[in-house]
């Protein structure tokens, strides 16, 4: 499942390519994703201007002109590939619901095998209450995540950091990955309770996950530089991840092995030694 650091590299991806275009035409090809596309969807976007493109947690929000907005989650399969210079009426490839042809000789395919994920429409006034935007917590990259406000969500909640950081109600957009990530960089269990928690300890936490997310969406820079080729492979990213999907190989920073639990369904991967 793409993870906000994805969602961030695509983004950026599609913001080059897409922003200032005009959309000539859209080929819907399924409506039956996790929520049905609008009927409507096609007279809304068909002819308009795309202004920008925006993510809020791990949604991408393109913002056409007369204030509509495309909001767009990939789910667990989806992809938005980039393609220049295709015949925009080639056959309908397997999984490949949504195309959206811009002038200019560019198409963008929304595909999704499993279909968890969504395209629905909003105007650009009512955004951020949307039903799906509104619940939304804070961005851990934005200035308004920080020690400060952690405390406070940490001291109001009788539960473990591993859960609160993944209520989507609270931050937006961190991910089982980049959690287990961040407590093993801050050396915190994933087991503790929030209140216990020290000012310096989430001091360090939100230092660490902001670098954290800052060098996936680097690395994925990198890795997806060229995905607005023709291939249109936009695979996501492996980054080298310290503690996640390593249970029982040696902790790199003490050499123990590294422990899996579970937590609320979900595994979760830290070191028993260097993270208290
Ligand atoms: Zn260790």
């Amino acid at each position: 499942m793409p993870e906000l650091p994805e969602v961030e590299t695509i983004r950026r991806g599609l913001l080059k390519a897409m922003k200032g275009q005009c959309v000539s035409k859209i080929i819907v090809r399924r409506t039956d994703l996790r929520r049905p596309v609008p009927r409507n969807f096609i007279d809304m976007v068909s002819g308009k201007r795309i202004l920008n493109v925006n993510r809020r947690a791990k949604y991408l929000l393109v913002i056409l002109e007369s204030n509509v907005v495309v909001i767009v989650h990939l789910g667990m399969s989806g992809r938005m590939v980039i393609e220049r210079g295709t015949d925009p009426n080639i056959p309908s490839r397997k999984h490949e619901h949504i195309v959206f042809i811009l002038e200019g000789d560019i198409n963008v395919r929304f595909s999704d095998p499993r279909r968890f994920g969504l395209i629905e429409i909003s105007n650009s006034k009512n955004l951020s209450s949307h039903e799906l935007l509104k619940n939304i917590g804070i961005e851990p990259l934005s200035k308004e995540f920080n020690a400060l406000m952690l405390v406070e969500q940490f001291k109001k909640r009788k539960r473990t950091i591993k859960s609160v950081l993944l209520d989507q109600s609270i931050v937006a957009g961190l991910g089982n990955i980049y959690v287990c990530e961040g407590l093993f960089m801050a050396k915190i269990s994933p087991t503790r309770i929030t209140h216990s928690l020290t000012f310096k300890e989430i001091e360090i936490f939100v230092i660490k996950i902001k670098q954290l997310l800052l060098d996936a969406i680097r690395s994925g820079g990198s890795t997806l530089k060229d995905h607005v080729s023709a291939t249109g492979n936009m695979g996501y990213f492996q980054y080298k991840f310290l503690v996640y999907g390593r249970e029982d190989k040696p902790c790199m920073i003490c050499g123990e092995a590294i422990t899996r639990i579970n937590q609320a369904g979900r595994s979760t991967f830290f070191c028993n030694n260097c993270q208290k």
